[in-house]
């Protein structure tokens, strides 16, 4: 019966639940053998990947334009009305899996977290992971509604971006305050926003039977191979070995600026990152970021080259900057194409350029691993999704100067080598405020319903792990920080996964120093793998270690510190 189900997800998007639910009953009330469980898996895999791309096409549509209502209708009504039901019954299809006895070849690892799923689902969270889940949009409507008056014109705050590129330092500080300002306006809501979302949390791991959310995260994320101990290993890490480090990057830039002191005006993104100088400017248009990108992935390996012409082909990117564009840039996948999808804002700043090469990267293991024949073994943890994405930001960036096909002069290419390598330094410990900032909130969730103390703990958090620039006199601005990252109120504790693949990410690229094409060789081997191996395996097989320790710091703290100052002589 499965061949009379919609060839496409369009067509899919128009069914309705009753119209479904016979497919699910017929998988469910088939007898299961070693010798029909196979195509059982196929038959699953069909529905599965519906299911996967109408989510993915819904949600997207939602963030090509946030002001669309009847798009954010689209996709609730499709949340609430077949996701919500089709939850149920996949959960009883891997019950029955599992129930079953039987191995299938290749499934150790999808059975393994379809046994853990199993363990803490619960019924009663289908509708609170709905809510959640609105309540997430909610954060990007609060967040995407921000606009400025700039010069006569009313901008997004991702429009401002370019100015912090700009060495006039009382321009940059007259934008960043008024940037604050605004942002300010929303701290109510946002703080509002936040008691709900940790309630409703809090109410999710009581019915899963945990007593505390990040027990019940931990599960969800399937984090089989590392605990919370070994975050806060790890956190330490970074303050002994690359706090130091991150300081020492703070006062070149201040010796740079020629200033007393590095105000938050002098820093970029996240309110960490000092902006690359000179101001580079590597493209004009999005036709021009495309092609150039297409180029660089050509010299890492020419078939992810191919890959990347194909998605330029087929339309499979959506990249500038609009209002009512949700903020930041993603990849998604879209499963019954089988193709990637990504999605960025970019204004023609060199973080265009590297957010390309990172969503390349997820495309590029969406396209590897989608050979495996279920869809179930395309599911891996965001850890090795990240080493994907951000290995590619290393592998790329040899290639970034105009005589490989990249966008800048020698000079200009390795000053975006240089704040490439300060920002990977710097983002460490930002991570690891984030990361201990919800630790805590999670480990103290009543003291955390009350924003004050949410505030206090962010501060105390930037003061131990970013001592390096000065917020005098911007006490609101600083301790409200964590109302400016999104994973905190949309993906709870999804941000060491970020810590953890750079670690591994440099891994690959220190290989491929030695050697590039083993190196990507062995990369692309990783990627293929998709979720069938744990994850200390998917490290492995692309050449590196897991590892959460300060020997592992120190080894890539004095690579990333002895490149740059190859590169500073090279200018
Ligand atoms: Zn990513």
């Amino acid at each position: 019966m499965f061949n009379t189900l919609p060839k496409t997800a369009h067509e899919f998007m128009d069914w309705d639940w009753p119209q479904i639910e016979p497919y699910l009953n017929d998988l469910l009330n088939r007898e299961l053998t070693a010798e029909n469980v196979a195509d059982w898996l196929v038959d699953w895999s069909i529905l599965d990947r519906l299911f996967s791309e109408t989510y993915a096409r819904l949600s997207i549509a939602t963030t090509l334009d946030t002001t669309d209502k009847a798009a954010v209708e689209k996709f609730h009504h499709f949340l609430q009305h077949v996701i919500e039901p089709a939850s149920a019954a996949n959960n009883n299809l891997k019950q029955k899996l599992l129930a079953s006895g039987l191995n299938p070849v290749g499934f150790e690892i999808p059975l393994r977290n379809m046994r853990q799923e199993a363990e803490i689902f619960r019924e009663e969270n289908i509708p609170l992971a709905t809510e959640e889940r609105k309540l997430a949009d909610e954060y990007n409507r609060i967040v995407g509604a921000q606009t400025v008056q700039w010069e006569g014109e009313e901008k997004t705050l991702t429009q401002l971006k370019p100015i912090f590129q700009n060495g006039n330092r009382p321009t940059r500080e007259k934008a960043w305050r008024l940037i604050n300002e605004r942002r300010l306006q929303d701290r109510e809501a946002l703080n509002a926003l936040w008691v709900k979302l940790l309630d409703l949390r809090v109410q999710m791991a009581k019915n899963a039977g945990f007593d505390n959310f990040r027990d019940l995260r931990w599960k969800q994320f399937m984090r089989f191979d590392y605990t919370p101990q070994d975050c806060k290993d790890f956190h330490a890490a970074i303050e002994e070995i690359v706090v130091p480090a991150a300081t020492r990057i703070y006062e070149r830039q201040r010796q740079m600026l020629g200033v007393d002191k590095l105000r938050p005006w002098d820093v970029d993104r996240d309110d960490v990152y000092p902006p690359s100088r000179p101001a580079l400017t590597p493209f004009e248009t999005v036709e021009e970021l495309v092609s150039k990108a297409e180029n660089i992935f050509r010299k890492v390996d020419p078939e992810l080259g191919d890959y990347f012409g194909m998605m330029r082909r087929e339309n499979l990117l959506d990249l500038d900057n609009r209002k009512g564009k949700a903020p930041g840039g993603y990849q998604s996948g879209l499963a019954m194409v089988k193709r990637p999808f990504i999605f960025m804002n970019a204004v023609g700043i060199h973080d265009d350029v590297n957010t390309l090469l990172h969503e390349g990267g997820h495309a590029f293991h969406l396209l590897e691993a989608v050979k495996l024949p279920y869809s179930q073994q395309w599911e891996y943890g965001s850890e090795i999704a990240e080493v994907a994405s951000m290995s590619m930001e290393l592998l790329g960036a040899p290639y970034l100067t105009a005589k490989e096909g990249g966008y800048y002069s020698d000079s200009d290419a390795a000053h975006a080598r240089i704040h490439h390598l300060e920002h990977i330094l710097l983002f460490w410990p930002f991570m690891a405020v984030v990361d201990a900032f919800q630790h805590w909130v999670y480990e103290n969730a009543d003291a955390a319903r009350n924003p004050a103390n949410c505030d206090a703990k962010w501060g105390e958090l930037w003061s131990r792990f970013i001592p390096g620039v000065d917020w005098n006199d911007f006490d609101a601005a600083r301790m409200t920080g964590w109302h400016r990252k999104l994973h905190i109120f949309q993906i709870p504790f999804y941000y060491v996964d970020y810590g953890l693949a750079q670690v591994g990410a440099l891994q690959v690229w220190r290989n491929s120093l030695q050697d590039q094409v083993q190196a990507v060789k062995q990369y692309r081997y990783a990627l293929s793998l998709g979720g069938t191996r744990t994850l200390p395996e998917l490290y492995a097989a692309a050449g590196a270690k897991l590892a959460f320790d300060a020997g592992t710091m120190q080894e890539l703290v004095d690579l990333i510190e002895g490149t740059i100052d190859e590169l500073h002589a090279a200018i």
